[in-house]
């Protein structure tokens, strides 16, 4: 947990640029985005991969899930739509070991999923 960059971005140790915060979730716009709008969507509670969510957490899928409808209607890209991923283990390729919800708009995306 000491090493995990979107911990160090929750506690504030390491910049983002952040598009939203409550008490439960922080988004941000990702570092290295793949298209014009492209936030990352993270709870502040460390889990470790979406392997580990359990019952104990539906309230805060939940919110996470509301979340993105807020920040897709706040920030303008509701109506034309957009795309949600959430990577989970090696061979999704996924980096950082925190669970996070990735929303990508502002471009129309290609018909496939996954190349
Ligand atoms: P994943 O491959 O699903 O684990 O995605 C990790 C994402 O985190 C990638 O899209 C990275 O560009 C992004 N990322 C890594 N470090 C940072 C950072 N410091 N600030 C914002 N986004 C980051
Ligand atoms: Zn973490």
């Amino acid at each position: 947990m000491e090493d995990c960059i979107f911990c160090k971005i929750i506690k504030k140790e390491i910049p983002s640029k952040i598009v939203y915060e409550d008490e439960e979730v922080i988004a941000f716009n990702d570092i290295n985005p793949a298209t014009p709008i492209h936030i990352l969507v993270v709870p502040k509670k460390h889990i470790e991969t979406l392997l580990e969510v359990t019952q104990e957490d539906n309230t805060l899928i939940s919110h996470i899930y509301q979340t993105i409808n807020k920040i897709a209607k706040e920030n303008g890209f509701a109506e034309n739509g957009f795309r949600i991923i959430a990577n989970c283990g090696k061979d999704s390729g996924q980096e950082v070991m925190h669970i996070h919800f990735h929303i990508l708009a502002g471009k129309k995306l290609g018909d496939k999923i996954v190349d």
